[in-house]
This record gives C-alpha cells, structure tokens and sequence, in this order.
C-alpha cells in the first residue's frame, strides 16, 4: 500500500514537473496583435507587447472613417462621390438642376428643370420670322447667357460653348460626357440651340 501511494506520488511528480516545464519552454506562437488583442500565444495563452494601430476604412458619405476591428469611428461623414450626378454610395443626387436652375437665371419657357435634368431652349417657340423676332431675341440672349453660366456653374470645360455655337443643323445632335452630367444638344436656324444637361 505504501508502495503504491509513493508510485502515485512519484507519478503526480513528474507530471507536474512536466507541466511546469513545457509551461516555461512553451516554444511560443504569436497570434498578431489588434488594436483591440495583444499578440497571444495560441498554445499557452500569454500575451506581450502593445496593442496594434486601427485599422482605418476611409470615410464615405455615408459613415466616418472606421476602424475595420473595433468599429472605433473618427471624424465627419466623407463627401459624396461623383459619379453622373448620383452618389453611387447613398443615391443622392449631387447636382441640383433646380438650384442649378436658378443660380444661372433660368426662366421659362426657354428653360426647364427636373430631377434629372435640365435643357435650355435658344427658340423655345421655334419662331422663324417676325413679328416675333424681338421676343425672340430676347429668349435667345437670355438662353444663351444662362447657357454660358451653367457650363460654369458645372465645371465644364470652356471650349464647349465655342463647340455649341459653331453646330450647324448638318452636324446633328451632338454630345458632351463630363464628369457629373452629360450634354447633348443641337442646333437649326429655325429651332435655335438646344441644350439638355442630365445625369
Ligand atoms: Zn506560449
Ligand atoms: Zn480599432
Ligand atoms: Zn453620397
């Protein structure tokens, strides 16, 4: 019996001293550290070091920059992207045609804004001959004016109003792809300059 209680005392011996062993020589792992975790060892659990830097997303319009681990947020709300006139982030609309509209002192019935548009009309009743012709002079001046400034007003470039007023009827519908609208227009001496500005 004696016997038998120091085998099982020997055995827990070296168990322990086993344990304590690789417990020191625990040839460590080193899981990576996070901004929120230290880098562990994946076999015996111990840690070292400081925690890591966030790992930052970049802001959007929708959300400040964040961090991809913590969900930690840091400053404001990004800016919309442009694409076309939409935020393909949130949807939005990121030109206004109304305002657009009356920025450039648009009026009708040369001028017509909606959502998604926004046309000027040099000849909005297509006049040929007088008596018209002073009404119709007034309409072509005040298009082609609101015309100039919302090229401006939308960032394009400034050869386009040279490109609009050298179109002859030949040339057909001609086109414009910029960056947050598209253009179009076409001329006839009879009908004036159309332009129509849309996403
Ligand atoms: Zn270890
Ligand atoms: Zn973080
Ligand atoms: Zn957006």
């Amino acid at each position: 019996m004696k016997k038998l209680l120091s085998i099982v005392f020997m055995m827990i011996f070296v168990c322990l001293y086993v344990t304590l062993l690789t417990g020191c020589e625990c040839d460590h792992e080193w899981s990576e550290a996070t901004c929120e975790l230290l880098a562990t060892c994946t076999k015996c659990g111990k840690t070292m070091g400081e925690y890591a830097d966030h790992e930052w997303s970049e802001a959007t319009c929708l959300s400040p920059k964040k961090c991809t681990i913590c969900g930690k947020t840091e400053g404001g709300l990004g800016a919309h992207s442009v694409e076309k006139g939409i935020c393909p982030t949130c949807g939005r609309a990121t030109v206004s045609f109304s305002s657009v509209y009356s920025e450039c002192n648009c009026k009708s019935p040369w001028a017509k804004a909606g959502y998604d548009y926004l046309t000027i009309d040099t000849n909005p009743y297509d006049y040929e001959d007088n008596p018209y012709v002073d009404l119709a002079t007034t309409y072509a001046e005040a298009a082609l004016n609101a015309i100039k400034k919302i090229n401006e007003k939308l960032s394009l470039p400034s050869y386009l109003i040279d490109e609009m007023l050298e179109t002859r009827a030949v040339d057909g519908r001609r086109t414009y792809s910029g960056k947050k609208v598209n253009v179009s227009w076409r001329y006839h001496p009879d009908n004036g300059l159309e332009v129509r500005y849309s996403f």
